[in-house]
């Protein structure tokens, strides 16, 4: 615990998770660890795969999913806890909207709307987050892409506000072209460095 009390850890790599990090958080008085670790006392083993797709159905009849049943987890990041509050308070918005107050029984085109405001708000955020998935984590290089990426103070400042609003926010177009290269610039190099990998363990 001791050596963990000012320290977070983050491993990328498929070797102990295939397609996302595994982590070493401190917490009061534990760790939690999203892989093994040797030695230690094991005090609660948890696992549970996240929700990181959009469920196909998300509304029948009088039924709408919100948070995780709907598959709101964002990919690269796993961010659900925010998404499930948020889609939960969204829809019971549109519930009081389309039941005029409790006046009348709510419907699927009231339910709808929900669904339609969340799209509108937040398709280009997960559109984003799922495309930076699929190129960074494809393959550990990818990742060590990534990791390089993440170095920037751009990229930085651009994640921190992200997180910040729940939404990608704009950035300069100078800074996102200069992003761009440097991105280009670090899968090249990642690949050039797998190649020599694969030789090696050849
Ligand atoms: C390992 C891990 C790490 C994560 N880290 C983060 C993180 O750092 N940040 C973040 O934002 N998100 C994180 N998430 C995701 C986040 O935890 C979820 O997206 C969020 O908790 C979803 O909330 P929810 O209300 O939709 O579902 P849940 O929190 O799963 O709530 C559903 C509830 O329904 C209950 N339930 C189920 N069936 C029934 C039933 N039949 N009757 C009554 N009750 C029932 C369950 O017991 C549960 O309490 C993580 C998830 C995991 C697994």
């Amino acid at each position: 615990m001791a050596y963990y009390e000012d320290l977070a850890e983050v491993y990328m790599g498929d070797d102990v998770s295939p397609d996302f990090y595994a982590w070493v958080f401190p917490k009061c008085d534990h760790v939690a660890v999203g892989t093994d670790l040797g030695g230690g006392e094991i005090i609660r083993v948890e696992a549970h795969p996240i929700p990181e797709h959009p469920r196909p159905r998300r509304l029948s009849g009088r039924v709408a999913l919100v948070g995780d049943a709907a598959g709101y987890v964002t990919k690269c990041s796993g961010e659900g806890i925010y998404f499930a509050a948020k889609s939960g308070r969204m829809c019971a918005e549109a519930i009081v909207e389309g039941s005029e107050n409790g006046k009348r029984m709510v419907e699927e085109r009231d339910l709808r709307k929900y669904l339609e405001k969340w799209d509108k708000t937040y398709w280009p955020t997960y559109k984003v987050l799922d495309i930076l998935q699929k190129v960074f984590y494809r393959s550990n290089p990818a990742k060590e892409a990534f990791v390089e990426m993440c170095a920037d103070d751009y990229v930085q400042k651009m994640t921190f506000d992200s997180y910040l609003y729940k939404r990608v926010v704009p950035g300069s177009p100078l800074e996102d072209l200069k992003l761009a290269v440097n991105t280009i610039g670090s899968l090249v190099r990642a690949n050039a460095l797998r190649r020599e990998m694969d030789k090696i363990n050849v």
